[in-house]
């Protein structure tokens, strides 16, 4: 920020109504968690990959973002997006920054974890692959309003770091996708640390980690639910 920037930000003197701060809750707190940077994580789970149509070997880590202001809080509804027929669900953990750096080394990046929460990486999965076939970025496909519903953060403070355990993904009662979180290929510690070699990681980043296998098509009228064990569950209608 410029001297002059500096000075009109302190003043409150904007050219415009100052764009609202997107936080989420914190479970067992009045405290909201800021939210900054939404990165995603691509083909964490192999059978996910394979479903995809990919190599599950472990190639590095690749990623992608959406905007801090796709969050669709726990409670409210997903409002099927424009220009796509194929809406599809992919539940996540979502890991919660609390303390950022640089090429943060492996034994402290669970240091820089402030919580984890229950998040959907829902995807233009047409948008998706049309933007995949003629080699063009993914944001149409990624990154659209409501696109990371994510529930509230719960802290590591209470629940420690799940490495383990079971993430699962129902609509309308039936089971959808299956997963343990002992099958992501690059594991919490490694995420953070491979992220921060490419971005500045700062309090109040999100990474949604990758989904496992059995992902779909939602329709309006659809109920998604969300678990993980030891962290919570999240239900998002589709309208
Ligand atoms: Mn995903």
């Amino acid at each position: 920020m410029t001297g002059e920037a500096a000075v009109a930000q302190k003043a409150g003197n904007y050219a415009i109504a100052l764009p609202p701060i997107t936080t989420i809750e914190v479970q067992g707190s009045d405290a909201l968690f800021p939210v900054r940077r939404i990165y995603c994580v691509g083909r964490n789970y192999a059978a996910h990959a394979v479903e995809m149509g990919h190599d599950p070997d472990r190639e590095p880590p690749f990623f992608f973002q959406k905007n801090p202001d796709n969050i669709l809080p726990a409670g409210e509804d997903f409002p099927y997006p424009p220009q796509s027929s194929d809406v599809h669900f992919e539940a996540e953990l979502v890991i919660a920054i609390g303390k950022g750096g640089k090429d943060i080394p492996l034994e402290q990046a669970l240091d820089c974890v402030f919580g984890y929460g229950v998040g959907l990486d829902m995807t233009r999965r047409d948008l998706q692959g049309e933007a995949k076939d003629l080699r063009r970025p993914w944001e149409v496909g990624k990154a659209f309003e409501s696109s990371a519903p994510c529930g509230a953060i719960v802290p590591a403070s209470a629940i420690g770091h799940p490495d383990a355990g079971e993430i699962r993904l129902d609509v309308n009662g039936k089971r959808r996708q299956t997963g343990d979180l002992n099958q992501m290929i690059w594991k919490t510690p490694e995420i953070i640390s491979y992220l921060s070699g490419l971005f500045t990681l700062a309090p109040g980043d999100l990474i949604f980690s990758g989904t496992p296998s059995g992902v779909g098509a939602i329709e309006r009228g659809d109920v998604m639910l969300v678990h993980i064990d030891g962290v919570g569950e999240l239900e998002v209608k589709v309208v």
